[in-house]
C-alpha cells in the first residue's frame, strides 16, 4: 500500500522538494493533501499533476480561483486556517509533512498528532515554541516525530542501531551563513539582499535570514533538545562552512558518528518518508575528489548574539523560547521590509525577552497568549525605529 502523505506548505522550498521525492517513487508514496498559504497558481499546477484527494489554500481570497481552476477534477478544495487544521485528520493519511513556515505550524501539528498521524517535521518553530507539549502529546499518542531538518536527520541517522547507548553529545554543524567572516562593524550595514544569498542552501526567505543571523542554529539547538532528549550542555555547535558533514553524535566511549553528503534536502525528506528503510535515489553523490578541504571553527556569539539568546531561552525554558520565536518572526519580517537593521534584530529579541512575563509551565493557551504579546512588544520596539 502506498504511504499517503499530507504536505503542509507544498509550494515552499521543502514542499516542492518533497513532491520531487514523491515523483521519484510513485510506487511508494502518494500526495493525499497539499496546502499552501498564497501561491495559488503553483498549488493548482501541483494539484493537476499529483491529483491529491484534497487541497487547502489558507488565504481565503484565493479560494474562488483555486476552486474554479480545479473544477474539472475530483479534488476537494478548501480554504482557511481551520480547513488546514482539519485536513490533517483525514483517515487515509499516514504521514504529515509540516513544511509551512513559522508559528502557524503549531496547531495543525497538534491536530495531526491527536489524529494518530506520524509527523515528518520540517517546521522547527513548532518544537521551538512548544517542544514539551509536542513531546508529551507524541508520547501519549505513540506518534513518531521524524526530523526533516538536515542536521537532525543526520543525528537521527547516526542514532540508528544505537538503541540503549547513551549519547554524550550532539554536535550540530552550521555553515556560518553568508556573514561568517564579517566583522561586527561590517554586520552593522549588511542588507537583506546580502542576507538572502546563502552560500550552500537554497531555502525560503525566513529561514535564509535566520541562517544569516544564526537564529536558525539557535532554533536547531532547541529542536535537538526535544527530538533527542539531551540537555542544552550536551548540544554543541561547530561551524563547518562546506556543509558536507550534516551533524554528528558523540557516544560515551568517545566515538563520533557523522552523516555526510551533498547539501540536498531531498535526502532528509526521503529518509523521513522511508524510515526505517532506505530507498534508492537519483540524488547527486558526494565526490571526495572535489571536497578536499573540510574545516571547522567555533561559533562567535559576540557577532552572532542570536545563538547566545537561544541558549539563554532554553536555560530559562517555559514560554521563553516561544517569546524568542515570536520576536524573531516579527524582526525577520521587518528586516525583509527594510524596517530594521541586521544587528537590530538581536536587540529587539533580547528586549522582548525582558518585557514579556515568564511562565514556567505553560499550557497551550499560555503559548497562544505569549505569542500574541511577544509579537505586540516586538512590533512596538521595531516601531521606535532605533534599531
Ligand atoms: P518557504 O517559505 O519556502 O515555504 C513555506 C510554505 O509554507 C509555503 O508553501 C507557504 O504557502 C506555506 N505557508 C507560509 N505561511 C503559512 C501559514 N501562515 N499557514 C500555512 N501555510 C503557510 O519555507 P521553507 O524554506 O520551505 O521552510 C519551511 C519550514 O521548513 C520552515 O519551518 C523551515 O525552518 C523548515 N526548514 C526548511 C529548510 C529548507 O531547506 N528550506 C531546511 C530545514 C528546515
Ligand atoms: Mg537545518
Amino acid at each position: 500500500m502506498k504511504k499517503q502523505i499530507a504536505i503542509l506548505g507544498s509550494t515552499g522550498s521543502i514542499g516542492t522538494q518533497a513532491l520531487q521525492v514523491i515523483e521519484e517513487h510513485p510506487d511508494l508514496y502518494e500526495a493525499y493533501a497539499l496546502t499552501a498559504h498564497n501561491k495559488v497558481d503553483l498549488l493548482i499546477q501541483q494539484a493537476r499533476k499529483f491529483m491529491p484527494e484534497a487541497v487547502v489554500i489558507v488565504n481565503e481570497e484565493k479560494y474562488p480561483r483555486l476552486r474554479e481552476a480545479l473544477s474539472d477534477l475530483p479534488i476537494k478544495v478548501y480554504a482557511g486556517e481551520e480547513a488546514l487544521c482539519q485536513i490533517v485528520e483525514s483517515a487515509p493519511i499516514h504521514l504529515v509533512l509540516t513544511a509551512m513556515v513559522g508559528y502557524a505550524g503549531l496547531r495543525p501539528t497538534i491536530n495531526a498528532i491527536r489524529a494518530g498521524k506520524a509527523i515528518a517535521l520540517a517546521n522547527k518553530e513548532t518544537l521551538v515554541v512548544a517542544g514539551e507539549l509536542i513531546n508529551n502529546l507524541a508520547n501519549q499518542y505513540h506518534i513518531p516525530i521524524l526530523p526533516v531538518d538536515s542536521e537532525h536527520s543526520a543525528v537521527f541517522q547516526c542514532l540508528a542501531g544505537e538503541m540503549g547507548n547513551p549519547v554524550e553529545k550532539v554536535i550540530l554543524t552550521a555553515s556560518g551563513g553568508p556573514f561568517r567572516a564579517y566583522t561586527l562593524e561590517q554586520l552593522r550595514t549588511v542588507t537583506k539582499e546580502q542576507a538572502l544569498h546563502h552560500p550552500n542552501w537554497s531555502m525560503g526567505a525566513k529561514i535564509t535570514i535566520d541562517s544569516a543571523s544564526m537564529m536558525n542554529k539557535g532554533f536547531e539547538v532547541m529542536e535537538a533538545k526535544w527530538l533527542f532528549g539531551v540537555r542544552p550542555d550536551q548540544i554543541e555547535v561547530v561551524v563547518h562552512p562546506q556543509s558536507v558533514i550534516h551533524s554528528m553524535v558523540q557516544f560515551q566511549d568517545s566515538a563520533i558518528k557523522a552523516q555526510l553528503g551533498m547539501p540536498d534536502m531531498r535526502l532528509p525528506i526521503q529518509y523521513a518518508f522511508s524510515y526505517p528503510d532506505r530507498v534508492k535515489s537519483s540524488f547527486e553523490r558526494l565526490d571526495f575528489s572535489k571536497c578536499t578541504n573540510l574545516t571547522f571553527e567555533q561559533p562567535d556569539t559576540k557577532r552572532f548574539r542570536n545563538l547566545a539568546l537561544a541558549y539563554e531561552a532554553l536555560r530559562q525554558a517555559g514560554n521563553m523560547p516561544c517569546i524568542v520565536n515570536a520576536a524573531n518572526e516579527m524582526v525577520v519580517a521587518a528586516f525583509l521590509r527594510d524596517e530594521i537593521s541586521f544587528l537590530g534584530m538581536s536587540e529587539v529579541i533580547e528586549q522582548t525577552m525582558r518585557k514579556v512575563g515568564h511562565i514556567r509551565i505553560p499550557t497551550y493557551e499560555d503559548y497562544v497568549a505569549t505569542d500574541a504579546e511577544a509579537r505586540r512588544k516586538a512590533l512596538e520596539l521595531i516601531g521606535r525605529n532605533r534599531y
